[in-house]
């Protein structure tokens, strides 16, 4: 699924979140969204979802005007999010939290496939399968949450900072996942503070400063830009 954004503006009251962000993720690669704490990359993913309104701009997907379409039928229409922060249910266990992604599905055959597939994927879910949301470790959470979002069979996958209070054995696991993830087709946008991962994992990158847009360039071109070194990826 091709994303396009076109001069996207998002405001909470006041305060200006996005200020006229035009990106472009061709269909079956992945973006990164790289910035600091509160440069708007929540947000970002927020105004694709449906969850955050637009103070301005269109989202296109395939070309067609995301404009006026509740979340749910986003979903419906093959976009899903995994939140920062998890969010699972916590008193369901990690196959009813996996399955709650596919709620808009009718195929069960498919599901059960896919199902299937989030397992061989992150075996650690099959392991804890009948284990409440709430007693995973932080790495459990965040494979269940991508799993979860996975359910939905997407076109266009958003993860929220996916690598967030990992262990890095554990985020070296995470980034396969998702290189695996990418590999069958699925257009990813994958918004993290880790932006060394990030760039790694993806095609093309995007730099968010306050709300806006300040680079837009080949993942490996921003990683090895000494400005962006120096910003973002912890170098002198
Ligand atoms: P983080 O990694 O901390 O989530 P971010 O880059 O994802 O940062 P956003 O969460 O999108 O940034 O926040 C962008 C700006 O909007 C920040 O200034 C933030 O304080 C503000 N903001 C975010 N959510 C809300 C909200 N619900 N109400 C008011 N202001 C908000």
């Amino acid at each position: 699924m091709r994303l396009e954004l076109q001069d996207v503006s998002a405001r909470y009251g006041a305060v200006v979140a996005l200020d006229r962000i035009s990106v472009v993720v061709p269909s079956g690669t992945t973006a990164a969204i790289i910035g600091a704490n509160g440069a708007g990359k929540s947000t970002l993913l927020g105004t694709i979802t449906g969850l955050v309104p637009l103070a301005g701009g269109r989202i296109l997907v395939d070309g067609a005007d995301l404009a006026g379409l509740p979340t749910e039928q986003r979903v419906r229409g093959g976009i899903a999010l995994s939140p920062e922060g998890r969010r699972l249910f916590p008193e369901m266990t990690v196959g009813e939290n996996l399955l709650s992604g596919a709620y808009a599905r009718r195929d069960r055959r498919a599901v059960a496939a896919d199902l299937e597939r989030v397992f061989a994927l992150f075996p650690r879910l099959l392991e804890r399968r009948g284990n409440l949301g709430r007693n995973l470790s932080g790495g459990e959470q965040q494979m269940c949450a991508i799993g979860r979002a996975l359910m939905a069979a997407p076109r266009l996958l958003l993860l929220d900072e996916p690598s967030l209070g990992l262990a890095p054995a554990v985020v070296v696991d995470m980034a396969r996942a998702i290189r695996a993830i990418a590999a069958t087709g699925v257009t990813v946008v994958l918004v993290e503070q880790n932006a060394r991962l990030a760039l790694a994992l993806a095609e093309t990158g995007h730099v968010l400063e306050a709300g806006r847009l300040v680079r837009s360039a080949p993942a490996r071109d921003l990683a090895d830009d000494p400005e962006v070194q120096r910003a973002y990826l912890g170098e002198l």
